[in-house]
């Protein structure tokens, strides 16, 4: 096992990686930039080394600097966390050449995923089942009307470098199709440094399913359930929860068991999350995320393992040591994304925190790195607490997810807990009717909303 482990990222990520090193025995290190130096991680952790200035770029984008630290620190191992470089194939690849273990797959398996294009076709040659969409890029717009035409449209044009919710386009026609083929080149190359696109068929009502994998280094693999993710606004995750409303017994098994069966086939290791989008009774594939998930408490109230623990633990070459069959899944978790901005016009709200209070009792779960006198930086993303509940079912878990937010106390600066409270008011979220469009169709104001 590993003696001591850098964690490359900040925030409740960061904490939370602490928090199961510690447990484990481990000694960490944690890398933060000068605006960072009174977090909690920072606060809490065996050793602590400034990498540099604010920006991302020249601190948690900065590879150089964070090998650098490992090697001064004398760590074993270095946890990316989510984000930032987490899932930079060619990171991981420098990790491993400096003779650090990176906890999480392969550097091969990272970059495979990050092309969505081949991370598609790779997932549909090993089994899964993929949404209509154009055959790998579409290099014009005459290509891409040809294959609109094909699959039907509305379509959507996506970034094969693409992530964070970020370049898609959606097209009703051919000519707004032209227009939008264009715009989605052209910032996917300002975003991603590629303007390699593809067309998928716009799917107007799925949800958003995903199925949590955990795999050894020696051919084990188990799936640990499914997360419905289909709270969105702008393609970004809003709330989570786990099992999905949406799946039946029989449904959850077979998807579960056609992941697992895809996931060995390519050789995965550590974890990963197979996306998908879920209409008409059909999952189809859309990306898997070679990365631990913001969302993945909700996973772990549902079968009590510590994600990140598993995730040391195969990297350092255990076995995983249970089958599918060991795992059980009890109850229904919510997770909330709590912003540091204005709830109806998302606009950013940092600032410095001034009476702080948690919610706690049975089933509630913070993973944040608040307190009362933090002052949260401007420099990075606006996520600053997640609140997670667990109840024996999904009602109690509704009426603790209430009680929850309640409590809450954030003084000091704007978040989205009154977003929250009004979407649990909402009788297509407390009924579990929703798909991936609704949130933002209320937020709009649209008449969706609680129809
Ligand atoms: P990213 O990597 O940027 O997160 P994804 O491919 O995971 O992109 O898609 C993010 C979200 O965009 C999905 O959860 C879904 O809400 C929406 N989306 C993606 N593909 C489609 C599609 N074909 N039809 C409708 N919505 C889609």
């Amino acid at each position: 096992m590993f003696e001591k482990v850098l964690i490359a990222n900040r925030g409740e990520i960061a904490l939370r990686i602490l928090r199961a090193c510690r447990e484990m025995g481990i000694q960490t290190v944690a890398v933060h930039s000068t605006a960072d130096t009174d977090a909690m991680h920072v606060r809490l952790a065996d050793e602590t080394v400034c990498i540099g200035p604010p920006p991302a770029k020249q601190s948690y984008l900065n590879a150089t600097a964070i090998l650098s630290a490992a090697t001064i620190a004398g760590a074993d191992a270095i946890h990316p966390g989510y984000g930032f470089l987490a899932e930079n194939a060619d990171f991981a690849a420098m990790v491993e050449e400096h003779e650090f273990t990176f906890i999480g797959p392969s550097p091969e398996h990272i970059r495979l995923m990050g092309d969505k294009i081949a991370a598609k076709q790779a997932m549909q040659d090993a089994g899964l089942p993929v949404v209509p969409g154009s055959d790998g890029p579409v290099a014009d717009i005459e290509a891409a009307r040809a294959a609109a035409r094909d699959i039907g449209y509305p379509v959507l044009i996506k970034a094969s470098a693409g992530g964070g919710g970020r370049g898609m386009k959606v097209a009703k026609n051919d000519k707004a199709l032209g227009e939008a083929f264009t715009l989605a080149r052209a910032e996917a190359k300002a975003a991603f440094g590629s303007d390699l696109v593809y067309i998928e068929k716009f799917l107007a009502t799925p949800r958003h399913i995903e199925v949590q994998v955990l795999a050894d280094n020696h051919g084990a693999v188990v799936h640990l359930g499914e997360r419905d993710c289909s709270l969105q606004r702008r393609h970004q995750k809003l709330v989570e929860e786990a099992p999905s409303p949406a799946l039946n017994a029989e449904q959850r098994r077979d998807i579960g068991a056609r992941v697992v069966e895809a996931v060995k086939k390519i050789g995965y290791r550590n974890v990963g999350t197979a996306e998908f989008l879920f209409d008409g009774g059909e999952f189809y594939f859309i990306e898997m995320n070679t990365r631990l998930q913001v969302e993945h408490p909700v996973t772990e109230m549902i079968c009590g393992l510590d994600l990140v623990r598993e995730m040391i633990r195969v990297a350092a070459g255990a076995p995983l040591g249970f089958g599918q069959s060991e795992i059980e899944f009890a109850g229904h978790a919510i997770e909330c994304r709590i912003n540091a901005e204005n709830p109806e016009t998302f606009q950013p709200s940092p600032g410095t925190i001034g009476a702080y209070h948690a919610p706690g009792g049975l089933g509630v779960r913070v993973d944040s790195g608040l307190f009362s006198g933090y002052t949260v930086p401007p420099h990075y993303d606006s996520m600053i607490a997640k609140l997670i509940v667990h109840g024996t079912n999904r009602n109690e878990c509704l009426m603790r997810l209430k009680r929850a937010l309640g409590e809450y106390v954030i003084d000091g600066l704007e978040t989205s807990i009154p977003l929250h409270l009004r979407l649990i008011n909402e009788a297509k979220f407390v009924n579990g009717d929703y798909d991936i469009h609704w949130l933002e169709a209320l937020i709009a104001g649209g008449r969706r909303g609680n129809d």
